[in-house]
């Protein structure tokens, strides 16, 4: 659980044996007595920690093996015994005293591995509090009825307004609760939020308690996040529905977003004004509501065809068969308690092969997060009907342009600004 197996020519020299001990240490116990049967004259070792459990273990083993004339040469703390047979100056008093602290130092760093291990083994949370929301229960977490609220709070209005600094202020406004804005993402990220434990590791087991957000708008958060590194925050131009999704087709260059009103347009106008631009493209500035029309008109016309291309039938098959090795992993789950039961396996196998699986089922379940949603078609009934897009606040509008599109490519504009050409690039079109 906690390291990988070295292989046999990580030496780097010619070996007559190797001894390995995994848990207990059956091994250095043998090599002890075949040293005493027949001296090597060099054993080597990764680290002198790998000795005993203690400090006072190691030196012990050390001084049984030196005292049989064989020389040790340690790898990790640069130790050979000949070189500290006779502590004669204070450098070499210095030196020996350093790689002790070392060794100390090693086995408390080996024996907290071990608890996090064993904790993952037991599908444990690790070591530590608990998440904001969470209170620390026999095995698992348990929603703490006090504060989960808050999170809640803070997920759904994130999902409505899809700014992390707003949200962060909101809480602070609302509850009291100041976080900072690296807290606030990583609540946004984290997997603990949608029920899954999320080791040290980077390893996620899924299902291990109950969630404060379910799994669709986990995946939701996550199309939101990936689309919001486009947006600048802070940017003013952010309250508006197409800010941080325009790029000239030509330049690359982004927009920003520029309110005009002067004797030839008495009204305001807004308008987007490419920032990088050195000029080549055939226009210098666009009317906002010219693009944000042939957007409408563009999603209308363009999604209901790409929702029927990219649900039927790829996403459901993949879905379906992702499903599939979910419940054969399962399966696998029960028979393992079956051979414990029998005494097949005894109960650490069961566990270690036992983690293996559900860390399986952790990742295909993350995989079916990540594919469109299934009632795509459904949605784009409802977006494809120009009204909706009309009915909705700026807030609302931009929430679900970010929920479908990934960016919005500007070909070309008329001399008279009234005919635009432009590309929508959806998200769910290359990730099928
Ligand atoms: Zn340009």
């Amino acid at each position: 659980m906690i390291e990988i197996t070295p292989d046999s020519f990580f030496w780097g020299c010619e070996i007559e044996a190797i001894y390995q001990d995994i848990g207990e240490r059956q091994q250095l116990v043998k090599l002890i007595r075949d040293c005493e049967k027949n001296a090597p004259s060099y054993l080597l070792i990764r680290s002198l920690s790998e000795f005993g459990n203690s400090l006072d273990e190691v030196t012990k083993t050390i001084t049984v093996i030196e005292e049989l004339g064989i020389e040790i040469i340690a790898i990790d703390e640069d130790y050979n015994s000949s070189k500290f047979k006779i502590i004669n100056n204070s450098k070499t008093k210095e030196k020996l005293l350093n790689i002790w602290n070392d060794i100390r130092q090693k086995i408390h760093q080996k024996k907290l591995l071990k608890s996090h291990g064993n904790n993952r083994l037991n599908i444990l949370p690790p070591p530590g509090k608990a998440p904001f929301g969470y209170l620390k229960g026999k095995d698992s977490y348990i929603i703490n009825r006090a504060t989960s609220s808050i999170v809640r709070d803070f997920f759904e209005h994130f999902l409505l307004y899809s700014s992390v600094s707003d949200s962060v202020r909101y809480l602070a406004k609302k509850y009291d609760k100041k976080i900072a804005l690296s807290t606030a993402i990583n609540w946004l990220k984290n997997p603990v939020y949608r029920g899954d434990l999320n080791y040290k590791n980077k390893e996620i087991i899924s299902d291990t308690h109950t969630p404060i957000i379910s799994r669709e708008e986990g995946a939701q958060i996550d199309r939101i996040l990936k689309s919001h590194r486009l947006v600048k925050p802070r940017s003013a131009s952010a309250n508006y529905s197409l800010a941080g999704l325009l790029r000239c087709q030509q330049c690359e260059s982004s927009f920003r977003i520029s309110k005009v009103k002067n004797k030839k347009y008495p009204e305001k106008y807004l308008y987007l004004i490419p920032t990088k631009c050195q000029g080549n493209c055939n226009y210098k500035s666009v009317k906002y509501d010219l693009v944000f029309s042939e957007v409408i008109n563009k999603i209308c016309r363009d999604f209901p065809l790409l929702s029927k291309n990219t649900n039927s039938p790829d996403s459901r098959v993949i879905k379906q068969q992702l499903e599939t090795k979910i419940k054969e992993n399962e399966d696998i789950l029960n028979k393992l308690k079956t051979l414990e039961i029998e005494k097949i396996l005894d109960k650490e196998t069961t566990s270690l092969r036992s983690y293996k699986i559900n860390l399986e089922i952790g990742q295909l379940k993350q995989q079916i997060a990540q594919l469109p949603p299934d009632n795509l078609e459904k949605i784009a009934v409802a977006i494809s009907n120009p009204q909706f897009w009309y009915d909705l606040s700026a807030i609302e509008c931009r929430f679900y342009l970010r929920e479908f599109i990934k960016v919005i490519k500007i070909n070309s504009v008329n001399k008279e600004e009234k005919y635009i050409d432009i590309t929508l690039e959806f998200i769910f079109q290359s990730n099928v």
